[in-house]
Protein backbone atom coordinates (compact mmCIF):
# COMPACT_ATOMS: atom_id res chain seq x y z
CA UNK A 1 0.00 0.00 0.00
CA UNK A 2 1.15 3.55 -0.69
CA UNK A 3 2.01 5.34 2.53
CA UNK A 4 2.98 8.97 2.73
CA UNK A 5 6.44 9.25 4.35
CA UNK A 6 6.80 11.29 7.53
CA UNK A 7 6.01 14.85 6.55
CA UNK A 8 8.89 17.33 6.72
CA UNK A 9 8.13 20.94 7.59
CA UNK A 10 8.38 23.83 5.16
CA UNK A 11 10.87 26.58 5.90
CA UNK A 12 9.00 29.86 5.40
CA UNK A 13 10.63 33.26 5.48
CA UNK A 14 8.53 36.31 6.19
CA UNK A 15 10.28 39.55 5.26
CA UNK A 16 8.85 42.99 4.78
CA UNK A 17 9.33 46.67 5.35
CA UNK A 18 10.09 47.61 8.93
CA UNK A 19 6.71 48.68 10.30
CA UNK A 20 4.69 46.46 7.94
CA UNK A 21 3.44 44.45 10.91
CA UNK A 22 5.42 41.21 10.37
CA UNK A 23 5.86 40.64 14.10
CA UNK A 24 2.14 41.03 14.82
CA UNK A 25 1.23 38.78 11.89
CA UNK A 26 3.64 36.05 12.93
CA UNK A 27 2.42 36.16 16.56
CA UNK A 28 -1.19 35.86 15.38
CA UNK A 29 -0.31 32.99 13.01
CA UNK A 30 1.36 31.04 15.80
CA UNK A 31 -1.50 31.70 18.18
CA UNK A 32 -4.08 30.50 15.65
CA UNK A 33 -2.14 27.41 14.52
CA UNK A 34 0.17 26.44 17.42
CA UNK A 35 0.49 22.81 16.29
CA UNK A 36 1.49 23.71 12.75
CA UNK A 37 4.12 26.43 13.14
CA UNK A 38 7.30 27.09 15.11
CA UNK A 39 8.98 30.46 15.18
CA UNK A 40 12.75 30.67 15.00
CA UNK A 41 14.17 33.15 17.51
CA UNK A 42 17.05 35.14 16.07
CA UNK A 43 20.20 36.39 17.72
CA UNK A 44 20.86 40.12 17.49
CA UNK A 45 23.31 42.76 18.67
CA UNK A 46 20.62 45.45 18.88
CA UNK A 47 19.42 46.74 22.24
CA UNK A 48 16.12 45.28 23.55
CA UNK A 49 13.08 47.54 23.08
CA UNK A 50 10.79 48.21 26.04
CA UNK A 51 9.06 44.97 27.01
CA UNK A 52 11.34 42.69 24.96
CA UNK A 53 12.84 39.73 26.81
CA UNK A 54 15.99 37.75 26.10
CA UNK A 55 15.02 34.40 24.57
CA UNK A 56 11.52 35.55 23.66
CA UNK A 57 11.72 38.16 20.89
CA UNK A 58 15.47 37.69 20.36
CA UNK A 59 18.59 36.29 21.94
CA UNK A 60 20.35 39.58 22.72
CA UNK A 61 24.11 39.27 22.19
CA UNK A 62 27.18 41.46 22.37
CA UNK A 63 29.19 41.94 19.17
CA UNK A 64 31.82 39.53 20.54
CA UNK A 65 29.24 36.82 21.32
CA UNK A 66 27.69 37.25 17.88
CA UNK A 67 31.08 36.97 16.16
CA UNK A 68 31.73 33.78 18.15
CA UNK A 69 28.43 32.30 16.91
CA UNK A 70 29.52 33.06 13.34
CA UNK A 71 32.89 31.36 13.76
CA UNK A 72 31.26 28.34 15.46
CA UNK A 73 28.98 28.05 12.39
CA UNK A 74 25.93 28.21 14.65
CA UNK A 75 23.96 30.43 12.25
CA UNK A 76 22.14 29.53 9.02
CA UNK A 77 22.57 33.12 7.88
CA UNK A 78 23.27 36.54 9.30
CA UNK A 79 23.06 40.11 8.06
CA UNK A 80 23.71 43.66 9.14
CA UNK A 81 20.55 45.77 9.26
CA UNK A 82 20.44 49.43 10.33
CA UNK A 83 23.81 49.17 12.16
CA UNK A 84 23.09 45.89 14.00
CA UNK A 85 23.71 42.20 13.34
CA UNK A 86 20.88 39.69 13.15
CA UNK A 87 21.23 35.92 12.58
CA UNK A 88 19.26 32.66 12.58
CA UNK A 89 20.45 29.84 14.89
CA UNK A 90 20.77 26.60 12.88
CA UNK A 91 20.02 23.80 15.35
CA UNK A 92 16.48 24.84 16.30
CA UNK A 93 15.36 25.24 12.68
CA UNK A 94 16.73 21.86 11.65
CA UNK A 95 15.17 19.91 14.53
CA UNK A 96 11.73 21.53 14.10
CA UNK A 97 11.67 20.91 10.34
CA UNK A 98 12.64 17.27 10.92
CA UNK A 99 9.80 16.90 13.43
CA UNK A 100 7.32 18.05 10.77
CA UNK A 101 6.70 21.60 11.95
CA UNK A 102 6.62 24.48 9.49
CA UNK A 103 9.29 26.88 10.68
CA UNK A 104 8.83 30.62 10.30
CA UNK A 105 11.83 32.94 10.02
CA UNK A 106 11.03 36.61 10.29
CA UNK A 107 14.15 38.02 8.66
CA UNK A 108 15.22 40.81 6.34
CA UNK A 109 15.93 40.60 2.61
CA UNK A 110 19.69 39.90 2.49
CA UNK A 111 19.36 36.96 4.88
CA UNK A 112 16.24 35.67 3.10
CA UNK A 113 17.99 35.53 -0.26
CA UNK A 114 21.02 33.80 1.26
CA UNK A 115 18.78 31.10 2.75
CA UNK A 116 16.89 30.66 -0.54
CA UNK A 117 20.19 30.26 -2.43
CA UNK A 118 21.32 27.56 -0.01
CA UNK A 119 17.92 25.90 0.55
CA UNK A 120 15.88 26.41 -2.64
CA UNK A 121 12.77 24.72 -1.16
CA UNK A 122 12.34 27.71 1.16
CA UNK A 123 9.13 29.69 0.72
CA UNK A 124 9.69 33.46 0.61
CA UNK A 125 6.84 35.82 1.59
CA UNK A 126 7.15 39.59 1.54
CA UNK A 127 4.79 41.74 3.63
CA UNK A 128 3.95 45.34 2.73
CA UNK A 129 1.44 47.87 4.00
CA UNK A 130 -1.24 49.11 1.55
CA UNK A 131 0.71 52.43 1.23
CA UNK A 132 3.65 54.41 2.63
CA UNK A 133 1.50 56.60 4.92
CA UNK A 134 0.33 53.47 6.75
CA UNK A 135 3.96 52.33 7.05
CA UNK A 136 5.03 55.65 8.60
CA UNK A 137 2.03 55.68 10.91
CA UNK A 138 2.93 52.22 12.21
CA UNK A 139 6.62 53.10 12.65
CA UNK A 140 5.79 56.29 14.57
CA UNK A 141 3.08 54.45 16.52
CA UNK A 142 5.73 52.17 18.04
CA UNK A 143 7.04 55.15 19.96
CA UNK A 144 10.42 53.42 20.24
CA UNK A 145 12.13 54.76 17.12
CA UNK A 146 13.82 58.15 16.84
CA UNK A 147 13.04 60.23 13.72
CA UNK A 148 16.57 59.42 12.53
CA UNK A 149 15.99 55.68 12.91
CA UNK A 150 12.65 56.01 11.07
CA UNK A 151 14.40 57.77 8.18
CA UNK A 152 17.00 54.97 8.07
CA UNK A 153 14.22 52.37 7.96
CA UNK A 154 12.48 54.26 5.13
CA UNK A 155 15.73 54.38 3.14
CA UNK A 156 16.20 50.67 3.77
CA UNK A 157 12.60 50.03 2.62
CA UNK A 158 13.35 51.84 -0.65
CA UNK A 159 16.31 49.50 -1.29
CA UNK A 160 14.35 46.41 -0.17
CA UNK A 161 11.54 47.13 -2.64
CA UNK A 162 13.96 46.18 -5.45
CA UNK A 163 14.08 42.60 -4.16
CA UNK A 164 10.34 41.95 -3.88
CA UNK A 165 10.22 40.24 -7.32
CA UNK A 166 12.63 37.58 -5.99
CA UNK A 167 10.01 36.50 -3.43
CA UNK A 168 7.42 33.79 -4.06
CA UNK A 169 4.51 35.90 -2.75
CA UNK A 170 3.79 39.53 -1.87
CA UNK A 171 1.19 39.87 0.90
CA UNK A 172 -0.50 43.18 1.75
CA UNK A 173 -1.12 43.58 5.46
CA UNK A 174 -4.28 45.67 5.53
CA UNK A 175 -6.56 43.72 7.84
CA UNK A 176 -4.60 41.49 10.23
CA UNK A 177 -6.89 38.42 10.50
CA UNK A 178 -7.40 38.30 6.76
CA UNK A 179 -3.65 38.57 6.18
CA UNK A 180 -2.88 35.80 8.69
CA UNK A 181 -5.33 33.48 6.96
CA UNK A 182 -3.90 34.37 3.57
CA UNK A 183 -0.39 33.46 4.77
CA UNK A 184 -1.64 30.18 6.27
CA UNK A 185 -3.34 29.24 2.99
CA UNK A 186 -0.21 30.01 0.97
CA UNK A 187 1.98 27.82 3.22
CA UNK A 188 -0.60 25.00 3.25
CA UNK A 189 -0.74 24.95 -0.54
CA UNK A 190 3.04 25.14 -0.82
CA UNK A 191 3.17 21.66 0.78
CA UNK A 192 1.59 20.33 -2.45
CA UNK A 193 4.45 21.54 -4.65
CA UNK A 194 5.83 18.46 -6.45
CA UNK A 195 9.45 19.41 -5.73
CA UNK A 196 8.68 18.96 -2.01
CA UNK A 197 7.08 15.57 -2.65
CA UNK A 198 9.93 13.83 -4.46
CA UNK A 199 9.83 10.81 -2.14
CA UNK A 200 6.11 10.35 -2.68
CA UNK A 201 6.53 10.48 -6.46
CA UNK A 202 9.45 8.05 -6.31
CA UNK A 203 7.47 5.53 -4.20
CA UNK A 204 4.46 5.85 -6.46
CA UNK A 205 6.57 5.08 -9.52
CA UNK A 206 8.18 2.10 -7.78
CA UNK A 207 4.76 0.64 -7.07
CA UNK A 208 3.54 1.29 -10.60
CA UNK A 209 6.63 -0.49 -11.83
CA UNK A 210 5.85 -3.52 -9.63
CA UNK A 211 2.35 -3.65 -11.07
CA UNK A 212 3.67 -3.54 -14.62
CA UNK A 213 6.25 -6.32 -14.18
CA UNK A 214 3.61 -8.98 -14.79
CA UNK A 215 2.88 -7.45 -18.16
CA UNK A 216 6.44 -7.19 -19.44
P1 LIG B 1 13.91 44.80 14.38
O1 LIG B 1 15.11 45.57 14.85
O2 LIG B 1 12.83 45.73 13.89
O3 LIG B 1 13.41 43.79 15.38
O4 LIG B 1 14.36 43.96 13.11
C1 LIG B 1 14.99 44.58 12.03
C2 LIG B 1 15.03 43.67 10.85
O5 LIG B 1 15.86 42.53 11.10
C3 LIG B 1 13.66 43.12 10.46
O6 LIG B 1 13.49 43.27 9.07
C4 LIG B 1 13.74 41.66 10.86
O7 LIG B 1 12.91 40.86 10.04
C5 LIG B 1 15.21 41.38 10.61
N1 LIG B 1 15.70 40.19 11.30
C6 LIG B 1 15.34 39.69 12.51
N2 LIG B 1 16.00 38.57 12.78
C7 LIG B 1 16.81 38.31 11.72
C8 LIG B 1 17.76 37.26 11.41
O8 LIG B 1 17.97 36.31 12.14
N3 LIG B 1 18.41 37.37 10.23
C9 LIG B 1 18.21 38.40 9.37
N4 LIG B 1 18.88 38.38 8.22
N5 LIG B 1 17.33 39.39 9.62
C10 LIG B 1 16.64 39.35 10.79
Amino acid sequence: MLTQKKKKGVLTIISGFSGAGKGTLVKALLKKYPDVYSLSISATTREPRAGEQDGKEYFFKTKEQFTQMISNRELIEYACYVDNYYGTPKEFVKSKLDSGKDVILEIEVQGALKVKAEYPDTLLLFVATPDVDTLLERLRGRGSETEESIQKRVRTAYREANYIPEYDFLVINDEIDECVENIHQIITRYHCKPHLLKEFIYDFKQQLNEQLKGEI
